[in-house]
């Protein structure tokens, strides 16, 4: 049998597509190589941040808000919470990346905003220790999602509405044919029209022809159980947050969710190393717990109670950080979406609906230039 496409990779991002292609009424046939919702990729840990001020560049917020409609009909489709909208504190230096970025993008985009200082800030929020010259910007419409029920939903929705979805199936190549596509698996081979690549940390192994700079690096996720118990960590209690510290090592939290009884930790960046995603080492170590620590001590004290749990996980970055999403420069019916640089859940729901815009039209509405792979043709990491 032949399909109109097939989505490689079926984690955060080729669900999605899985989904808004079947919605088209597209043969879909979707291939994984671990089981559905595994924890082995990069959409796995409970909770991702999900925020419209957006310091990374203003360019993302028309795609934000696509996202968050995008989110809130698959909750109506499916019946589950997949997003939960408790607010969001940026903090940090008044002109540094994390306050004056996610400033200037809400300001070019008209999204509301307050801006609190150090002592208004521990006020509201008495769980913080800011640095005195620090200021937080409060976010209404920023919160959490939940990213293992979001690749569900996406599955569900993909599947009742006639998708395939073969998981434990590892893809080991590919190439174009006068048709379309010729996929290979362990297991079989399959054709198709389109091919849409969207295999997280892999999609270096499976673009390797497009020589695109991507850098697998080991990401940590911690559950600590605050000190005096876990009430102030309520969602109803405290916003997301993102702590820029004068060191600039940026750590972040996502409070207790569904009722848990601790509070997630990590960092943005700061403890990146490159990894392998088939070799990656996920164990965690005492000196990686004690150097989180350090940071919840001084700024959020008494969130530094014991451990509860902790992940490994991977982000895939790009030199510029910004994504890559796009047609194959040199095969218009491949679609890519890769390089997600460790802030791209909160769009998978979006990312979703372009590729299925790329593999269908070969083009998008959603502005997606800043995403262009022959940007990063001759870029280096610094
Ligand atoms: C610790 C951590 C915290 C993060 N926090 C946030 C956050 O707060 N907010 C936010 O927006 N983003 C966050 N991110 C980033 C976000 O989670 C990722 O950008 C996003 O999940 C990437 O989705 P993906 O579909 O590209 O990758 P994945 O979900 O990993 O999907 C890729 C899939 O492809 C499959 N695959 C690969 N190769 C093959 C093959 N050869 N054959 C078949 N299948 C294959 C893999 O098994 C995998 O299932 C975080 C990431 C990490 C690691």
């Amino acid at each position: 049998m032949s399909y109109d496409a097939i989505v490689a990779g079926l984690g955060g991002m080729g669900s999605a597509a899985a989904y808004h292609l079947a919605a088209r009424g597209k043969r879909v046939l979707g291939l994984e190589r671990y089981t559905p919702v595994h924890d082995r990729g990069s959409s796995h840990g409970q909770s991702r941040i999900i925020r419209q001020a957006y310091f990374e560049d203003p360019a993302y917020v028309p795609l934000l808000l696509r996202a968050y409609e995008l989110w809130e009909r698959l909750e109506e489709e499916t019946g589950e919470k997949l997003m939960t909208l408790n607010g969001g504190l940026m903090i940090g230096p008044p002109d540094g990346a994390l306050v004056s970025g996610s400033a200037g993008s809400a300001d070019e985009h008209g999204l509301p905003y307050e801006i609190l200082d150090a002592s208004e800030l521990k006020r509201r929020y008495p769980i913080f220790e800011p640095d005195p010259e620090a200021v937080a910007l409060y976010e209404e419409r920023a919160g959490f999602v939940r990213p293992e029920a979001g690749v569900r939903a996406h599955f569900d929705r993909a599947s009742s509405l006639g998708a395939e979805l073969r998981f434990e199936e590892r893809i080991t190549s590919w190439e174009t044919n006068s048709s379309g596509v010729r996929v290979e698996t362990e297991r079989s081979s399959y054709e198709a029209e389109r091919l849409v690549v969207s295999a997280g940390a892999w999609a270096g192994e499976l673009l390797a022809g497009l020589g695109l700079p991507l850098e697998v690096t080991r990401q940590l996720l911690f559950w600590f159980r605050p000190e005096g118990g876990v009430k102030p960590y309520a969602p109803e209690r405290v916003p997301i947050w993102i702590y820029e510290p004068d060191d600039g090592n940026m750590f972040y939290s996502v409070p207790a969710v569904d009722g848990e009884d601790s509070v997630k930790a990590a960092f943005f960046r700061a403890d990146g190393k490159p990894a392998d995603p088939e070799s990656i080492d996920r164990e965690i170590h005492d000196e990686e717990v004690e150097f989180i620590r350090g940071y919840l001590a001084r700024h959020v004290p008494s969130m530094n109670g014991d451990l509860v749990d902790a992940k490994t996980c991977m982000y895939t970055n790009t030199p510029d950080e910004h994504f890559v999403i796009s047609t194959h420069p040199e095969h218009p019916q491949i679609s890519i979406a890769a390089g997600f640089s460790g802030h791209g859940y909160k769009f998978c729901s979006v990312v979703g609906e372009i590729l299925a815009d790329l593999a269908t039209d070969g083009k998008t509405e959603h502005p997606i230039e800043l995403f262009s792979p022959t940007r990063l043709t001759n870029a280096t990491y610094g």
